[in-house]
């Protein structure tokens, strides 16, 4: 399923804990060289790096803010320069901010929309143009079951990731005539420090949904990615993919 040949030069935001980690070490083992972006977590970043390294295959973590214009130029800068341009972006950054809506401060919905929203519009924006250049690439954006059903207090949250699922159609639309797939993975509840952060009482009602009767692990959505990256997912775009144990059946 993965295209062990490729050695395409990949960039993955948000990739020094949980599902970013798990997508950076999948596309590095799939033969790609792999840029693992994070905010603020050196540590996690350099292990995620050591262990590409370890495993044989090419990694350069670098910090960028993903919802800071400026910082993305230089994130695709020091990409290119390490490994040259990318062919595949994977935007997976992303934060929650939960509260209920009447309770919800600006600052709580505007940050939200900036990390997980407005980043991928940079991202991509970054990426473009040397996938058009190359008449090949592919954008793949981490959404949420949240961004298809809305969640109780995740009125920011479920936005953000309805907005990435339109901003992907039309990011597919607009380049898929230049050998560019850009497509959305919605995972469910997967086991990270994200979901960490929820109390026991709502973990137990997310379990009762899901029809696997679990939380997933990153491991089970990593694959999706690196096959929407391959050259065998080429006749793939503009689609929305739930890896959710069932939730959103
Ligand atoms: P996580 O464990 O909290 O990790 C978040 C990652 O994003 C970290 O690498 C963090 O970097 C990075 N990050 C946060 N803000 C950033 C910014 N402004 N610029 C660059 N990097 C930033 O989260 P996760 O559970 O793996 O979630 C990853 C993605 O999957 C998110 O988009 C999330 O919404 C989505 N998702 C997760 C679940 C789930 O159940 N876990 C379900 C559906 C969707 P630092 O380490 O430096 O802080």
């Amino acid at each position: 399923m993965t295209d062990a040949v490729d050695g395409r030069v990949a960039l993955v935001t948000g990739a020094s804990r949980g599902l970013g980690r798990s997508m950076a070490i999948h596309l590095a083992s799939a033969g790609h060289s792999v840029v693992v972006n994070y905010a603020s977590n050196q540590s996690a970043a350099d292990e995620v790096v050591e262990k590409i390294q370890s495993d044989g295959g090419q990694a350069l973590a670098v910090k960028a803010d993903v919802s800071d214009p400026e910082q993305v130029d230089q994130l695709f800068a020091a990409a290119e320069e390490a490994f040259g341009p990318v062919g595949i972006l994977v935007n997976n950054a992303g934060i929650t901010r939960d509260g209920l809506l009447l309770r919800m401060s600006v600052e709580d919905f505007d940050t939200v929309i900036a990390t997980n929203l407005r980043s991928a519009f940079l991202c991509t924006k970054a990426a473009l143009r040397g996938m058009v250049r190359a008449r090949w690439g592919r954008v793949i954006n981490i959404a949420s079951v949240a961004g298809i059903s809305g969640n109780v207090g995740q009125a920011n949250y479920s936005a953000s990731k309805a907005g990435l699922i339109g901003f992907t159609k039309s990011v597919a639309k607009e380049v898929g005539s230049r050998g560019i797939t850009a497509n959305v993975v919605a995972p469910g509840f997967i086991a990270t420090d994200l979901t960490d952060q929820l109390s026991d009482e709502v973990k137990e009602a997310a379990v009762a949904a899901i029809t696997m009767g679990r939380f997933g692990a990153a491991d089970e959505v990593a694959p999706m990615v690196t096959f929407l990256a391959s050259d065998a997912a080429s006749y793939i775009t503009g689609q929305v993919i739930a890896v959710d144990g069932g939730v959103a059946l």
